[in-house]
């Protein structure tokens, strides 16, 4: 790894990584890379997490595809030098800022996108003009060992490489001093990165996870809440980092919405989804057996088989459930809703912030009121009206989240600025030399004050 990370160093130091010419190769021949690799993607999230087709296709090949053309489009305005203004303190002088690339970038990725979350970092670094060492999740085992297939058929390992492994590999990474380190993963391994990364004062974004509130207020279109609630919850069997991950419903139409959500599951994986074979497992044994721990005293209102063969849990909807429930103490990150109804909003808020900074919030309804209330009150990464996940693929909303649930943002330009240091120059005229700076004179001493104050 000592040797990988200095051979990065080295081809990095070289400069060839940096022009925009050299940018825009390799992001075409990233997009080939997919294009060649997509059958085989497919096959590797089939084995990994049952993905259908369809929603490999929409969360993770797409989003890579439209990411790499968002880039090819963009790039050449975004490498430009933003020339600011001086004020007349800086009379004379000419500045601007630089976007510099950092260098050695190491992404550590999770499991559970594992293509998209390893590989859309992975654009962004290229496309800031870094190296990138990817290390995807030891548990996506087919995912992990095609990326590393792809990436070393395309790219030589001076220049983008895959590291294979668990947690140990990851320590060892971690010894290694990069220049700059994207962690996608749970909030208590963030600690450990973040803490690592400190020893070489090696900047970091962390996108974490948490429980995702939903909340849906009287005045709601219920039909649709309960299909786009479904829809986000159950996609990839509830394993989505911005997946709601309990809904908080007005006491008014709590019946109505229990009942349209239970027929969009039915209408979307069928009254039998442990059959139906588009519809995602959970990725390993232990997270199977968390899953049905958090079933246990709970009320189950829908669902609640599941297939110990084939890791498969229905989708479930849970209700009388309080925050003391095992099901609300930590992230649920699997296909278990817990629906808990609601008089008072300002509840509602007060409760969400005793908690720790979610990564999502979603809110269904059309009081404007209420709406601007929520968004204003309580601190998240990012969110939506009336739907939800959808602003995860907006190519100009920045996408991370805030406290517990991450620092620092990535996608389309956000990620080019991500990866790339902001570097400040100053150009100062030599035609005349200002006194006012210099120390001795009352005058000078004046003329600062006039124009400091
Ligand atoms: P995880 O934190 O267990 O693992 C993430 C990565 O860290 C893996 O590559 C793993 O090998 C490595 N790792 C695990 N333990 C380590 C240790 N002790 N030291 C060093 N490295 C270690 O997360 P996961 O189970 O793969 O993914 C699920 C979590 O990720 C959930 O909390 C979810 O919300 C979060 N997530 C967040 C986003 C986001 O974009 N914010 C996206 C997907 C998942």
């Amino acid at each position: 790894m000592k040797e990988l990370v200095a051979k990065q160093r080295g081809y990095f130091l070289s400069g060839e990584t940096r022009t925009y010419d050299f940018r825009i190769e390799q992001l075409k021949k990233f997009k080939s890379m997919i294009k060649k690799y997509e059958k085989d993607m497919y096959r590797a999230l089939k084995a990994d997490l049952n993905k259908s087709r369809h929603e490999s296709f929409t969360t993770e090949i797409g989003i890579l595809y439209s990411e790499i053309d968002f880039m090819l489009k963009h790039l050449k305005d975004w490498m430009k030098d933003e020339e600011v203004p001086a004020p007349l303190t800086h009379k004379g002088t000419k500045s601007y800022i630089t976007y510099e690339p950092y260098g050695v970038v190491l992404n550590i990725s999770p499991w559970n996108y594992p293509f998209q979350l390893s590989l859309l970092p992975a654009i962004g670094a290229i496309a800031a003009g870094n190296t990138v060492v990817i290390k995807p999740s030891e548990l996506a085992i087919h995912s992990s060992h095609l990326l590393h297939q792809m990436i070393s058929d395309t790219f030589s390992e001076t220049f983008v490489a895959v590291v294979e492994g668990g947690k140990e590999t990851t320590e060892q990474l971690l010894e290694q001093k990069f220049d700059y380190i994207f962690f996608t993963g749970s909030t208590r391994v963030g600690k450990i990165i973040m803490e690592k990364a400190s020893k070489h004062l090696t900047p970091v974004t962390l996108e974490l996870g948490g429980k995702s509130p939903t909340i849906v207020d009287r005045d709601v279109n219920v039909g649709l809440a309960a299909k786009r609630i479904v829809w986000g919850k159950y996609t990839n069997a509830g394993q989505t980092c911005i997946a709601p991950d309990y809904v908080y419903v007005h006491e008014k139409v709590y019946m109505k919405l229990l009942k349209a959500m239970k027929k969009y599951i039915q209408h979307f994986y069928s009254k039998r989804p442990l059959k139906n074979e588009d519809y995602a497992r959970i990725i390993n044994k232990n997270h199977f057996e968390r899953l049905l721990g958090l079933l246990e005293n709970v009320k189950i209102y829908h669902g609640g088989n599941y297939s110990k063969e084939t890791l498969t849990i229905e989708p479930t909807i849970v209700t009388d459930v309080t925050w003391d429930d095992p099901v609300m103490q930590e992230e649920i990150f699997g296909p278990i809703l817990p629906v808990m109804s609601y008089r008072d909003l300002d509840e509602v808020i007060a409760t969400i912030q005793q908690h720790e900074r979610p990564l999502a919030l979603y809110y269904f309804g059309n009081n404007k009121k209420n709406e601007e209330k929520l968004f204003h009150s309580i601190s998240f990464g990012g969110g939506c009206v009336n739907d939800t996940l959808y602003h995860v693929a907006h190519p100009h909303l920045p996408f991370g989240g805030v406290g517990a649930s991450g620092m620092g943002a990535y996608h389309g330009k956000f990620s080019f600025e991500t990866f790339s240091h902001r570097k400040s120059v100053l150009r100062q005229t030599t035609f005349y030399d200002l006194p006012v700076r210099y120390p001795g004179g009352k005058l000078n001493e004046a003329v600062a004050k006039t124009l400091l104050k």
